[in-house]
């Protein structure tokens, strides 16, 4: 089985701040981090590599740097790393990126089982994974909990509103993971970082992957960012004291006020 994991790099979303001037995100000194949920996509993989042998193959696009995340996955026991870096890429919007993505996941070539993380930690729009699905002409399972997966079928535990859903799907299928509210990401001792240092990453440009330029960067993207800003903080609630029967009294004075019941 090969399982192909799409992990991103992203900024540690805690520490972002919005420039109030610009309107632009505040990155200098923040530090970057693999993104969560791909860090759980990835764990998941691996279960799944350790118990079928499956090949764990991840792939990034982003700038050279990019390569920390692809290092931290090799260390943790993916097989091999690919990163998209050249020009051509950047001011790609989420559509832009899944072709890229798809691009590149055609020339590593056999493929069952691709990963992603619900949503990047600083984009937040969990567009890229079903946008790489779209590309591919695979389905797609989203918002997953829980996977297992042996032969040719994948069965995972599919959040939904108010509850969840277990579904089984064949393969070659794309899998969104989301983590439980107790996951805590594993990281690799000094040894298992060592010895992947042993293990290849590809660097693979727009031409590698024979992409259509036209697809990629500001181009290919068919959105526009108007501007990027801090939702205004909500006006502060107003506390009442007094009895049950006071404060319920308060309550009905109010609906009434605000015209809610007459
Ligand atoms: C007009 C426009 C211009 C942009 N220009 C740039 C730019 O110049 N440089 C830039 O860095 N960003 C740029 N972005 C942001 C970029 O589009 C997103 O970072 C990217 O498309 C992923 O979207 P997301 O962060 O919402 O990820 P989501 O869709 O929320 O991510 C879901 C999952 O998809 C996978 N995934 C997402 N992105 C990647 C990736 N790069 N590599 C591997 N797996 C991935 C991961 O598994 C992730 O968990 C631009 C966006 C727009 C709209």
């Amino acid at each position: 089985m090969n399982i192909i994991v799409c992990i991103k790099q992203v900024p540690d979303s805690s520490q972002v701040k919005v420039d109030p001037k610009t309107g632009t995100l505040i990155r200098a000194g923040v530090p970057s981090i693999l993104n969560p949920y791909d860090h759980y996509a990835l764990e998941k993989a691996l279960e799944i590599k350790a118990k079928t042998g499956a090949k764990v193959t991840v792939l990034s696009m982003g700038p050279n740097q990019a390569v920390a995340v692809l290092r931290l996955a090799l260390a943790l026991g993916a097989d091999e790393g690919v990163l998209l870096s050249d020009r051509a890429f950047a001011g790609s919007d989420t559509w832009a990126t899944s072709y890229a993505l798809a691009t590149a996941i055609r020339k590593i070539g056999a493929y069952d089982l691709i990963l992603c993380g619900q949503m990047a930690i600083d984009g937040d729009t969990a567009q890229t994974g079903p946008g790489i699905a779209r590309h591919l002409d695979i389905p797609q399972l989203t918002f997953c909990e829980r996977i297992d997966a042996n032969n040719n079928q994948v069965i995972v535990k599919k959040l939904i509103e108010g509850g969840h859903q277990i579904v089984q799907a064949q393969m070659p299928v794309l899998v969104t993971m989301t983590f439980p509210a107790d996951y805590a990401p594993k990281y690799p001792s000094f040894l298992a970082a060592h010895k992947a240092q042993d293990k290849q990453i590809f660097t693979w440009t727009a031409a590698d992957i024979q992409a259509d330029v036209h697809k990629l960067g500001l181009e290919g993207s068919p959105t526009r960012v108007d501007r990027i800003f801090p939702p205004p903080a909500r006006p502060k609630g107003e506390m009442f004291s007094g009895s049950a029967m006071e404060l319920a009294n308060k309550f009905v004075e109010i609906l009434k006020k605000e015209s809610i019941v007459k």
